[in-house]
């Protein structure tokens, strides 16, 4: 499926790890509720809390020294979690929430599905005029054109931000500083793949806030599963061992090793893209990497392709010819646009370059 962002891509990594990456649970854990009551988030494994810190140590892409950690079913449910916690609970009228297009297309309906009478969707940042409170989302490389974003609206005091900075890890992007916004969300979902595992984690500057997030969890799911956490540990362990010990010229460190499938998988499609100018794709700027220690351009984990203009509708357009894709109308665009999964497993990639190439051929 090319429309979905489902990171299959990693798994041939995860099975040549073999039983390093393993944990066994046994029937005796994971009864109580209760992780350690005397951290916000009760619900934390402090196993998972650790391996948190120490990824972000290691990759350098965020600050998590003095800032609370509150585990999340995804980082979906967190997103909801910050919405709760940074909406006041008596204000008049329900609190904006923005993004920028082309935003990420589930911020609409995660915000609208209940119809909270805390906060609303606003839409497009850049069009919001409103002396009001409101909650700019910026996701950086953002979801779906792989762009590095700063805040759009500051307007003060008015407004609280989100940073949703699942792709800000170093097989899609240079890791140019350690972030340290207010309220920072990340998940395994798209750092390491597991998707599956549900797990995603928000670095929170507030007790305040981080309390409130942890509330919103309670009432919703009890916490989070620990049989998760656990296994999210054992996944985040071996990252940063890997990232530490591995030699160079070894492809064992995940990274290194994505951030090569990536950039072969972005260069095959820029070679099929410009043999005829039917599409076009972003270009993003070269940026010293402090992870690699070297200059490169973002290869993001979508491709935002933009259709010729005589075609109308370009997801319609590549349905016809067997391409899935996801309209730009879902990002708070138009319909020339289409997002595209970089994150495929090979076989349904190599799929993709083969009917593009036939559709350039035949157009010809
Ligand atoms: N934020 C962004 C920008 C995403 O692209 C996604 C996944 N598509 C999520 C959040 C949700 O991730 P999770 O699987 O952790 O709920």
């Amino acid at each position: 499926m090319f429309c979905s962002g489902d990171p299959t891509m990693f798994k041939e990594y995860w099975e040549r790890m073999g039983d390093k990456s393993s944990i066994t649970i046994t029937g005796w854990q994971s009864l109580s509720y209760f992780s350690n009551t005397s951290n916000i988030c009760w619900f934390l494994e402090p196993e998972f809390e650790k391996e948190v810190r120490r990824i972000h140590s290691v990759v350098g892409n965020a600050v998590a020294e003095d800032y609370h950690i509150v585990v999340g079913n995804g980082s979906s449910q967190l997103f909801q979690a910050a919405l709760f916690a940074l909406s006041p609970a008596n204000a008049p009228h329900p609190m904006n929430v923005v993004s920028a297009v082309p935003y990420y297309s589930s911020y609409p309906a995660l915000t609208e599905y209940l119809k909270s009478g805390l906060y609303k969707w606003a839409g497009d940042a850049c069009n919001f005029e409103e002396e009001e409170p409101y909650i700019e989302l910026v996701t950086s490389p953002n979801n779906p054109d792989g762009f590095i974003r700063e805040a759009v609206v500051n307007r003060g005091k008015l407004g609280k931000l989100v940073h949703d900075l699942a792709y800000y890890w170093p097989q899609y992007t240079a890791i140019t500083a350690p972030a340290d916004y207010d309220l920072m969300l990340f998940t395994v979902s798209k750092c390491t793949g597991h998707a599956g595992t549900r797990i995603g984690w928000a670095l929170v500057k507030d007790r305040e806030v981080a309390t409130k997030m942890t509330k919103f969890i309670e009432l919703n799911t009890i916490g989070v599963s620990k049989d998760s956490q656990l296994r999210a540990a054992k996944i985040l362990q071996v990252l940063s061992n890997c990232c530490e010990c591995a030699r160079p010229g070894e492809t064992e460190n995940f990274f290194k090793h994505f951030r090569g499938q990536m950039t072969e998988r972005w260069d095959r499609l820029r070679a099929v893209v410009k043999c005829s100018d039917l599409f076009s794709l972003p270009e993003y700027p070269v940026e010293f990497c402090n992870f690699f220690g070297d200059f490169f351009e973002a290869q993001p984990a979508f491709a935002w392709l933009k259709c010729r203009e005589y075609i109308e509708d370009c997801e319609s357009f590549l349905k016809s010819h067997k391409i899935i894709t996801r309209s730009g109308r879902h990002f708070g665009v138009n319909s020339k646009y289409v997002r595209i999964s970089m994150l495929d497993r090979d076989s349904t990639f190599n799929l993709l370059l083969q009917r593009l190439s036939t559709i350039i051929q035949n157009t010809h």
